[in-house]
């Protein structure tokens, strides 16, 4: 859907939305659930309709799924929401006081309203040999996709969320997959040392030959004959290298607007780029004021994003009541048949727990609780049911206590500071 024309000089949207997936389709469709009346225009880079991700690592790596059924907005549903697309156009610019983004045909689009949501790009390895692939668009997943293949080889960099999902998903392809990471347990950071041991465990229960605690120093090959040296003197041989070894906020086109650009386009608890009412940040790029923690974060979870592009809908709409997001922080990850969720911050000092089930020895839950005994993070394994009390004691500010109570058959295994 790449017009063949320049794009019209000077088109002039209420909102501009500039990005192509779920920060910007959400925002854009929100914004009509809010009854806004104004134009609004969506500005993508990619020639798809906007699309999901979190399947590209999953279903859809596993053919489990199509295409179509990762679309987040329609060219159809965008047309009878009143929401004007460009696709196959990226933003090269911004210039704030003029209200004008620039466009990679030359073209200009001035705002009254501006949503930044251009999210993330993958991290490259320094010193990367041709060949090595990255997980983040759809054309990455449909290539990724055709090298799973039973006996092929695949060395995945990074066993963080999309390195454990693809090992997974190739796992059930039956392709022979290595996973090197230099922390000594996947995920530990994130989700807690005893989760770490337990994927790590997984992993290699799964038949993936896994190297922790070593750093990749050198590249080399072609693909199908490629080979990754490690800092402990093992060269692991592999037919495809995935580098999954995070993402950079795609911040670069914004370069000479004179916003906040350190990790992400710096914004306050509603989403507004700092000194400028007229533009938002939502998603993977944006960097918002937490008052709790008095500092601003930025998230790359789903259930984040999608909270952030309502609140901003909420706000451009009703601009004497700006909302900011109230939920806590949720993620998950689905690695070989098991789910794990996370919801909330993890503070230095706060009281862990270790929670099991006598019901099920697979399922695992992690909590943390502030100096009042009232919980503020937790990790599920495998266990649903007790994410759902997690996220509402969190909500509502109740105890671990009262958490543990309302969860059958639970077993406290243990308790330590961090
Ligand atoms: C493979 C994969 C699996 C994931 N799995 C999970 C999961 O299980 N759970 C979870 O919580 N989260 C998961 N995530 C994270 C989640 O998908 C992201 O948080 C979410 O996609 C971020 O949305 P976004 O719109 O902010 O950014 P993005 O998805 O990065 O989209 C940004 C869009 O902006 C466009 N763009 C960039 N620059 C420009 C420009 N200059 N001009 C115009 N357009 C531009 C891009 O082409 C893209 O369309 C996963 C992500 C990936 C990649």
């Amino acid at each position: 859907m790449r017009s063949a024309m320049p794009t019209d000089p000077d088109p002039e949207s209420d909102v501009v939305i500039v990005g192509g997936s779920l920060a910007a389709a959400r925002t854009a469709l929100a914004l009509r659930a809010e009854d806004y009346q104004g134009g609004i225009l969506l500005v993508s880079a990619e020639t798809e309709p906007p699309y999901d991700r979190p399947p590209l690592s999953k279903r859809f790596l596993g053919a489990a799924m199509s295409a179509a059924e990762l679309t987040l907005l329609s060219a159809d549903r965008a047309q009878a929401a009143g929401i004007r697309l460009i696709l196959g156009r990226a933003a090269t610019a911004l210039d704030p006081a003029r209200r004008r983004v620039t466009l990679d045909d030359g073209g200009r689009l001035r705002y009254g309203t501006l949503v930044i949501a251009t999210g993330a790009q993958p991290r490259r390895l320094p010193g990367t040999a041709a060949g090595v692939r990255t997980l983040r668009s759809l054309a990455d997943a449909v290539s990724l996709r055709l090298s799973l293949r039973s006996g092929s080889r695949l060395a995945i960099v990074g066993a963080g969320l999309i390195g454990g999902e693809v090992a997974s998903t190739a796992r059930a392809q039956g392709t022979e997959v290595t996973l090197i990471d230099v922390s000594a347990a996947p995920m530990s950071g994130l989700l807690g040392s005893e989760v770490g041991d337990l994927l790590a465990r997984r992993y290699r229960d799964h038949g993936v030959t896994v190297h922790f605690g070593a750093g990749v120093v050198r590249l080399g090959g072609q693909p199908g004959a490629m080979a990754v040296d490690l800092s402990d003197g093992t060269r692991v041989e592999a037919d495809t290298v995935l580098a999954a070894i995070g993402v950079t906020p795609a911040t670069g086109w914004l370069a000479g607007s004179g916003l906040d650009l350190a990790d992400g386009v710096g914004c306050d608890e509603f989403g507004r780029a700092a000194g400028r009412p007229d533009i938002y940040a939502v998603g993977d790029v944006a960097r918002w004021y937490q008052p709790d923690v008095e500092r601003s974060v930025r998230f790359e979870d789903w259930t984040s994003v999608h909270n952030q592009a309502g609140a901003v809908a909420h706000t451009i709409a009703s601009p004497g009541d700006p909302r900011p997001v109230s939920a806590p922080r949720y993620g998950w990850t689905e690695q070989f048949g098991l789910r794990i969720q996370l919801v909330g911050r993890l503070a230095a000092g706060a009281e862990r727990s270790l929670i099991g089930s006598s019901a099920d020895p697979e399922c695992l839950l992690q909590t943390a609780a502030d100096g009042d005994g009232r919980l503020v993070w937790a990790v599920s394994v495998g266990w649903p049911r007790a994410m759902v009390e997690c996220r509402r004691a969190i909500k509502e500010g109740r105890s671990v206590a009262e958490v543990v109570d309302r969860i059958p058959h639970t077993e406290k295994l243990l308790a330590a500071s961090c």
